[in-house]
């Protein structure tokens, strides 16, 4: 029965001609019915799609593998930091001391998803700088919808601050998105620890308050529509100790938490590292942490972050990485890229050349042929690791069976 707790149980009601979902939760050893949100609702019915999808994903994983060696397939995901802007300092990025010269117009981002490219398009994550800067961000989300048939899922990435700003863009983005074809859109706020560490790592003032008033607001939003909160912090050493601290007031608020470690990329704050750097000390608890923790969670977790333990002891990646191939980045300045490990990593500018011949032209094979020897190899990127699952299903069940069988001979 103890699992039943975890368990969502679904009742069609006919009051006011709506689904209405009851989750069980198990209170002292009483069962209540405890009625749930529709952004909740929206979340575990695509959970349950998911497990019905599975034997699709060996298919799709014999399709994807194949068509990503053999040659460029039509994007799967796309990424869109949709500006430079942003309203917060943080220490472990210099994104905000960048001067945008160019904001790629609305006008170019219609023009850019109006190509063929994007039908195969599955998961769309609009972030920036700050996204909602952007007054037009629910008319990207209308475009980039109409462009991407098959889009199933969309987040977006704020880190929380001016939670009215957000409120007001966000439900401009309710009002104008078609959720009969969306599972659902997910809002992801930065929390990057407590308050004083949050305002320290994100340069702001108060702007933990804001973070969390942005939270509660969307929370509210959640009852009535298909969204899905989640709050996204990376793993430094100004809050690696906090890690639980971070989880519990996650568990208090009602959202689950998306960790990933810090990475040194382009955008990072190269002049002043003092905060970012892993002592010894803190390597060693790195490593009790992701023992203790993540390793016991997702399939995708746990893979993923047992790779991170062996990276940081000199071996090469193993978690799947479909930034390569499958995932078009669309930069603020019109740049085409996969992923912004390295500044050489460009195939090319929307404002030079059709999207579809930069996606398929020799300069962008050559780039990813070179990532793949020279930069993937070494990279510790959490993102897409998820949606990787699905297509590289393959790789996940060897990790998985190869554990099983581990732990057969050392119980
Ligand atoms: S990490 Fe995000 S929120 Fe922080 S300064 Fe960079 S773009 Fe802005
Ligand atoms: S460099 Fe990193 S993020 Fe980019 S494709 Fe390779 S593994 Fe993925």
């Amino acid at each position: 029965m103890e699992n039943l707790s975890l368990k969502y149980m679904k009742r069609r009601t006919r009051n006011k001609g709506i689904n209405t979902v009851w989750k069980l939760v198990e209170t002292e050893k009483k069962w209540e019915i405890e009625k749930i949100s529709i952004g909740e609702r929206a979340y575990v019915s695509n959970g349950i799609r998911q497990i019905f999808r599975f034997p699709l994903y060996i298919i799709e994983g014999v399709r994807y593998h194949l068509g990503g060696s053999l040659f460029a397939p039509k994007p799967r995901m796309v990424q869109f930091p949709v500006c430079d802007r942003c309203n917060a300092k943080c220490i472990m990025c210099n994104r905000w001391q960048k001067e945008t010269k160019t904001e790629i117009s609305i006008e170019k981002i219609r023009e850019v998803f109006s190509n063929s490219l994007f039908s195969q398009v599955e998961d769309v994550n609009l972030h920036g700088g700050e996204p909602t800067l952007r007054k037009d961000l629910a008319e990207i989300c209308k475009i980039i919808q109409g462009s991407c048939p098959k889009m199933k899922r969309m987040w977006i990435s704020t880190n929380g601050f001016g939670p009215r700003r957000i409120e007001k863009r966000i439900q401009e983005t309710l009002k104008i998105l078609d959720f009969k074809k969306l599972d659902f859109l997910e809002i992801n706020v930065s929390i990057d620890g407590l308050e004083e560490t949050h305002d320290k790592i994100r340069g702001v003032n108060g702007g933990f308050k804001q973070s969390i008033e942005t939270i509660q607001i969307l929370k509210r939003l959640e009852k009535s529509h298909p969204i899905k909160v989640s709050i996204g912090t990376v793993i430094q050493p100004l809050n690696l100790y906090e890690i639980d601290e971070i989880e519990k007031f996650a568990e208090d608020l009602g959202v689950s938490v998306i960790f990933q470690p810090l990475m040194f990329d382009e955008f990072f704050n190269i002049q002043d590292k003092r905060n970012l750097m892993f002592s010894e000390y803190d390597k060693e608890e790195l490593k009790r942490l992701i023992d203790r923790k993540f390793v016991k969670g997702s399939l995708t977790t746990n893979f993923y972050w047992c790779d991170f333990l062996s990276m940081t002891n000199g071996a090469k990646r193993k978690s799947p990485c479909p930034f390569d191939r499958y995932v078009f980045s669309l930069y603020p300045t019109g740049e085409v890229l996969p992923c912004s490990r390295e500044d050489w990593i460009v195939f090319g500018n929307v404002y030079d050349e059709p999207v579809d011949r930069i996606w398929y032209g020799q300069k962008a094979e050559e780039i990813r042929q070179r990532m793949r020897k020279e930069v993937c190899p070494t990279c510790s990127s959490y993102c897409g690791v998820e949606f990787s699952l699905q297509k590289e299903f393959f790789k996940y069940l060897r990790f998985y069976l190869k554990r099983r069988i581990f732990h057969l001979f050392h119980r």
